[in-house]
């Protein structure tokens, strides 16, 4: 029976990490979840349906204590940082954004495993993550885990270059993204997932991120990580050993499958996901993408490759333009400008190191001060 801690358990990923507790009781046995502050109801309800003793939210717990009866509840700003430390097997880290960097931490400092589905923290803080040591972190970014299952078959120093696939979102073959509206950069073709994350694949900001999660992750240099479009999103990334042999993990979209890796350890569970139909015609297409009409993966390269303190800026700029485009502000191709413009301004000189949190927070207060400021000079 592993012990398991959910962060973001109201969310897409925390979601369906539940329902694999639920499909597999004899397994996983939940110790605490915690969320944000928009589905307390959820919470709580998720607390009750799993025999979850302490919850944590960063709503005012008034309200949370009345629905929660003897359930203990964590408020505050802080909770999803203390509920990262009760012991246990595995820490899930599904929040959104950045804010996640600090329930991870939390998490390693005390000497739990982290199933990673919050990459922000690898942008923001990959050297203070990755400093508890490689054995401690478990992906869950799809693309992340096919590639540490790709990476079972060869030995590091055989690796050549390893290939992340997207889907290309939905405008993939559109030509024109100025007049982009905010209910079509959510129509995902091939993934259901949170808001964020889908807008972050429509820019294919997204790829750019998991290209810096990669380079954390696995130790591998900005030119051993490439991209390619896959519509099909059924290869999930792929390892080219020097040999010119490359492995690829499959499967049909779906995060159950990398969600139920992580959390059993990197063990295997039976039918955690539908596998692939193979007496159905399938086709698998790879293709090249466009740089030009998506800047976001070379601009988040270029940042990825100067290091110090630049992707913490490059992700907390995203962060702010992507509300700002939900919240209709600026135009979807201004997401990346804003980016490009915070990322200019503040990432000249000699690049920043990071050494604690705090100097992650520090370069993120300014970093969304100078997006906020772009915006509105946009308007
Ligand atoms: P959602 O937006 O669906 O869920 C986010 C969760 O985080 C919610 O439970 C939310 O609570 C909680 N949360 C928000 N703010 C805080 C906070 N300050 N402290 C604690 N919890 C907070 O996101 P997803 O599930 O889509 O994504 C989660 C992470 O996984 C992201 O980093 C994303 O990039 C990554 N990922 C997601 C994939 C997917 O398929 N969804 C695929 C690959 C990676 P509340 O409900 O109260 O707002
Ligand atoms: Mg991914």
């Amino acid at each position: 029976m592993r012990e398991i801690v959910i962060l973001g358990s109201t969310g897409s990923i925390g979601v369906q990490a539940l329902e694999i507790v639920a499909a597999n009781p004899d397994k996983f046995r939940v110790v605490g979840l915690s969320a944000g502050s928009k589905n307390l109801e959820l919470l709580v309800e998720q607390a009750k349906k799993y025999g979850v003793s302490v919850i944590g939210t960063t709503a005012d717990g008034t309200k949370a204590r009345d629905l929660a009866g003897e359930i203990q509840v964590i408020d505050g700003p802080k909770a999803a940082t203390e509920i990262a430390t009760i012991p246990c097997d595995i820490v899930l880290n599904a929040v959104t954004g950045s804010i996640g960097l600090g329930p991870t931490l939390a998490a390693l400092g005390v000497g739990n495993k982290v199933a990673l589905a919050n990459k922000e923290s690898l942008v923001a803080g990959g050297d203070l993550v990755m400093a508890y040591g490689r054995d401690q972190i478990i992906p869950v970014d799809s693309e992340h885990s096919a590639l540490y299952q790709c990476f079972l078959s060869g030995k590091s120093s055989e690796v050549k270059q390893v290939v992340l696939t997207a889907s290309g979102g939905p405008f993939r073959d559109r030509t024109d993204l100025s007049d982009v509206t905010l209910d079509q950069a959510l129509a995902h073709p091939t993934w259901s997932m949170g808001q964020v994350v889908t807008i972050n694949s429509a820019t294919l900001m997204n790829k750019g991120l998991e290209i810096i999660e990669a380079h954390y992750l696995f130790d591998l240099a900005y030119s051993k990580i490439q991209a390619v479009i896959h519509p099909q999103s059924v290869v999930h990334s792929m390892v080219e050993f020097i040999d010119g042999s490359t492995i690829a993990q499959a499967s049909p979209p779906n995060m159950k499958g990398p969600i139920a890796y992580a959390l059993s350890g990197a063990n295997r569970i039976s039918k955690a996901t539908a596998a692939i139909d193979w007496s159905k015609p399938n086709t698998w297409e790879f293709l090249p993408i466009d740089n030009n009409r998506f800047p976001a993966i070379d601009l988040a390269r270029r940042c990825g490759e100067l290091g110090g303190g630049l992707p913490a800026i490059f992700n907390a700029a995203n962060e702010v333009a992507v509300d700002a485009f939900i919240a209709g502000k600026i135009s979807f191709t201004q997401i990346v400008e804003i980016v490009e413009g915070s990322v200019q301004k503040l990432g000249g000189g000699s690049p920043i190191a990071i050494r604690d949190l705090s100097d992650v927070s520090a370069l993120e207060k300014d970093a969304r001060a100078m997006a906020v400021e772009l915006i509105g000079d946009r308007k």
